[in-house]
């Protein structure tokens, strides 16, 4: 039975590769990628000519079935995602779900640990985030407002992804359930992490949302959004100790 290995890529900058991962894609029978083109950039930048095979969110069942068979047959898989960790807001966590359930005890997985905007955002956030919940990408539409409620309403730092598109919606929609509650949030936005335009906006919902909107390459990009916990813990350390 081959291993299938999770991999963490770079979330921008390609220099963020551990060496272990580069090792893995060479010594893998094949990468299985979200958006092949996305990796052979990664790939050709290190000279590495393992073959890719997509694997994303609308990849069906003959997909697994085929990726299955290879591991069957003792092929070595390397899994990663268009940016960071596999299984985070992706479909990698689909997939080794499904693996697991059809090869059973024989089953080989290993993690190949890297970046992720998760983590990457947390350790230019500051304090306040020893404790957080991660609620990922909010759903469009429906349960959409529960969600943001459930985050002004939280005692612990939550974090979630933003498509560009979303980011100043997101910020708006804070903003109107601020007046209605009457609470209010310290927001983070990281912007274009480890890249050429990486910022952090920090203040108010408003304050943010008006530095997003000053200037309209600043709503471009990538992002991901911190709210820190209500000041009432805020003097609490992860182990609920004043
Ligand atoms: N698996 C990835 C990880 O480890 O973070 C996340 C994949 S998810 C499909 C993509 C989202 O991650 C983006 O919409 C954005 O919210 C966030 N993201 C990815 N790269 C980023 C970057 N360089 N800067 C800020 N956010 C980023």
């Amino acid at each position: 039975m081959g291993i299938l290995r999770i991999v963490g890529t770079p979330i921008g900058n390609l220099e963020d590769i551990t060496l272990r991962a580069l090792r893995t894609f060479k010594e893998s029978d094949f990468i299985l990628c979200e958006d092949t083109r996305v990796t052979r950039r990664l790939l050709d930048h290190y000279e590495i000519k393992t073959s890719t095979i997509s694997y994303h969110q609308h990849s069906g069942e003959l997909k697994v079935d085929k990726i299955l068979t290879l591991l069957k047959e003792g092929k070595n898989l390397a899994l990663v995602t268009d940016a960071g960790t596999p299984g985070i807001s992706d479909p990698g966590g689909k997939l080794v779900s499904e693996a697991r359930a059809a090869l059973g005890d024989d089953f080989k997985i290993e993690s190949i640990p890297g970046p992720a905007a998760l983590t990457t955002a947390i350790s230019i956030a500051g304090a306040g985030f020893d404790r957080f919940l991660f609620l990922g990408f909010l759903p469009h539409k429906k349960g959409r407002q529960t969600m943001l409620k459930e985050i002004i309403a939280s005692e612990h730092s939550v974090v979630v992804y933003e498509s560009k598109h979303r980011a100043a919606k997101f910020l708006s929609e804070m903003i109107k359930l601020e007046e209605a509650t009457g609470i209010s949030k310290e927001i983070i936005v990281a912007r274009e992490l480890t890249k050429m335009f990486e910022s952090l906006y920090f203040g108010s919902a408003t304050s943010v949302l008006e530095k997003l909107q000053a200037d309209n390459n600043n709503l471009k990009g990538e992002f991901v959004i911190l709210i820190k916990q209500n000041s009432k813990n805020k003097n609490k350390d992860e182990y609920g100790e004043e």
